[in-house]
């Protein structure tokens, strides 16, 4: 009995019944009247049982009487304001959890989704999906010359570029310091490409502004299809070596890994570079 009132609490920090304050409170009202209803039919049978024992120290009638006008709105008084603040405490408990779900999800400074929850994302996926992985180029250099508040001012404006280029479909990530990832769900594989160049585009032509100045970024990306089954790790490691290929190459580009391993054009769909 005990693990299932447990239990039954545990479902409702999911929300269950405990959505709102209203909905606590309507609620309240609907379990108070079951629990005056049942203490009711209780004091009824028990006034009857001790009548038919001959052991009513009163009369039947008068027994009957204060039984109904007392015991309906004692019990509904006393259920409703047992039932309401446990309620709200149940709620407020369900909206800490899930806003530290949240948190615990979150790339605070990008907005984006952080690593763990890309992992998880991208494991349990079992769609038709492709990675792409972009890293900030000479992103240290931005550091050094700009300073560091400038730097996460590119890696936030980075992460908004992403959000809105990528529908929600896909998973956009803040997956270490200066690196992203992306992950689409059952999206043609062109279509995928095609985005990642649209944002790499979008990203190089972004201003940043700076205490005096104003400067742009670039990205690198690499491209990597996942085979059937197969985890992040071993579709990020072909991303990363397509990224690799990316930065040698020249920068600012998207490079394609083949699930042979082989890499690819660095223009995916459209020109990769901005002539
Ligand atoms: P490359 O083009 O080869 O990627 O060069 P890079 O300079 O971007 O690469 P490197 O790995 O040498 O430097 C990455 C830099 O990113 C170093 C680190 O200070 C910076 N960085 C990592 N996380 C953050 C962050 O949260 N904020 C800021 N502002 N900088 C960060
Ligand atoms: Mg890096
Ligand atoms: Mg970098």
């Amino acid at each position: 009995m005990g693990s299932v009132i447990r239990g039954w609490i545990v479902d409702q920090l999911f929300f269950g019944g405990f959505a709102s304050y209203r909905d606590i409170c309507r609620k309240a009202v609907w379990v108070a009247c079951k629990v005056a209803l049942v203490a009711y039919g209780l004091n009824l049978g028990a006034h009857f049982l001790l009548y038919a024992f001959d052991l009513l120290p009163y009369g039947l009638g008068s027994a009957l009487i204060i039984a109904t006008v007392l015991t309906p709105p004692i019990t509904f008084i006393l259920a409703v304001l047992a039932y309401v603040p446990v309620g709200f405490a149940i709620h407020d408990l369900g909206v800490s959890r899930a806003e530290f779900e949240r948190l615990s999800r979150t790339d605070m400074l990008s907005g984006l989704a952080n690593r763990r929850a890309f992992l998880d994302q991208f494991d349990r996926c079992d769609q038709d999906k492709a990675m792409l992985v972009l890293d900030l180029d000479q992103f240290k250099l931005i550091n050094d010359t700009y300073g560091h508040l400038a730097g996460d001012a590119v890696i936030a404006k980075v992460g908004e570029a992403l959000a809105k280029v990528f529908p929600d479909t896909c998973t956009c990530a803040r997956i270490g310091g200066e690196e992203f990832a992306v992950f689409c769900r059952d999206m043609p594989f062109g279509e995928f490409a095609a985005l990642g160049e649209i944002a790499r585009r979008r990203i190089a032509g972004m201003r940043i502004e700076a205490d005096d100045a104003g400067f742009s970024v670039t990205v690198s990306g690499g491209l990597a299809r996942a085979l059937p089954e197969e985890k992040f790790g071993e579709v990020f490691s072909r991303a990363d070596k397509a990224l690799y290929a990316a930065k040698t190459g020249g920068r600012d580009q998207i490079v394609l890994c083949y699930e042979t391993g082989n890499i690819g054009d660095a223009k995916p769909v459209l020109r990769s570079r901005i002539a």
